[in-house]
């Protein structure tokens, strides 16, 4: 595995690779790797013959400059999984914006509610950065989490718009052996927020098991189980076009953001309609 800072550098060897016919699959993280990054890199593998996976923690996505500063950082242990998850090039970028850098990819529609309700500006960041790697990198392929359930339908909404020549899968939440769904931010969490933590999870399950199509029975359901500081949101989604429902009568989504303490946690899962 060859680590690349250099954006031009990651450019040029892409570039080679794609000349000589290579089918290029790309991986997207912040880095502080955890199972969930490495099953996207899993499941990328076998769909490309060079893989290439970034860190890069994302000035522009962060609305809180605290959240960016304690974001944990372990390029060491990250080096480690990406090789041995048979990562080709792990491109760290330095000076990733240019000098004079002034574009900004803005996605309408999807981006409006839920995590971009409580995150200004987060979406335009993660699509601008992301349309930045695809440029750099042309992938054929490329895994986001369903963990970042509103980010997969974004960067979805953005490569169709564009017409980008490229697949945009979407790999399944990984999640600790006691079901909290795992995030470099987990290890923030102290003992016990990391127990209240496990509501959101809790609630989540609880509303899909629970026999009604009834929204409203559904998140009366959760609130009951989630303890967490505060709640951002709790809510039944289209799982295509993320507006909410009154019914569970199409694919579902329903999704959580809580705090625990100063760390803001999400997770999802899917609801199937009944009968
Ligand atoms: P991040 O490093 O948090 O920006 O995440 C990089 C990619 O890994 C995104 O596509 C996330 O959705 C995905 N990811 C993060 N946590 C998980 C998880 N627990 N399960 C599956 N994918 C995840």
């Amino acid at each position: 595995m060859k680590i690349v800072r250099d954006p031009e550098e990651m450019q040029s060897l892409a570039g080679s690779w794609r000349g000589q016919g290579l089918r290029i699959g790309f991986v997207p993280t912040m880095g502080y790797l955890h199972r969930g990054h490495t099953s996207l890199m899993e499941q990328a593998r076998p769909l490309c013959e060079r893989l290439v996976v970034s860190i890069f923690v994302n000035p522009l996505q962060f609305n809180e400059a605290s959240d960016l500063d304690s974001y944990p950082r372990d390029l060491e242990g990250d080096a480690a999984k990406c090789e041995a998850a048979g990562v080709d090039i792990l491109f760290i970028p330095e000076g990733f914006y240019p000098e004079g850098f002034s574009t900004r990819v803005v996605v309408r529609g999807l981006t409006e509610r839920l995590e971009g309700a409580y995150r200004p500006g987060h979406f335009d960041g993660v699509t601008t950065v992301v349309a930045r790697l695809f440029g750099l990198i042309q992938p054929s392929v490329t895994v986001f989490g369903e963990k970042d359930y509103q980010q997969l339908a974004v960067v979805r909404k953005m490569s169709r718009d564009l017409g980008l020549p490229l697949e945009v899968l979407g790999g399944t939440l990984i999640r600790d052996p006691d079901g909290l769904a795992m995030s470099s931010r987990n290890v923030r969490l102290s003992p016990e927020q990391r127990a209240r933590a496990l509501s959101l999870h809790r609630a989540l399950f609880a509303m899909r098991e629970h026999g009604s199509s009834e929204v409203a029975e559904l998140l009366e359901v959760g609130r009951a189980l989630l303890d967490v500081d505060a709640l951002d949101y709790l809510e039944v989604v289209d799982a295509e076009t993320l507006q909410p429902l009154s019914r569970v009568d199409r694919p579902a989504r329903a999704v959580v953001a809580g705090h625990l303490g100063r760390t803001r946690l999400i997770d999802n899962v899917g609801l199937e309609p009944r009968g």
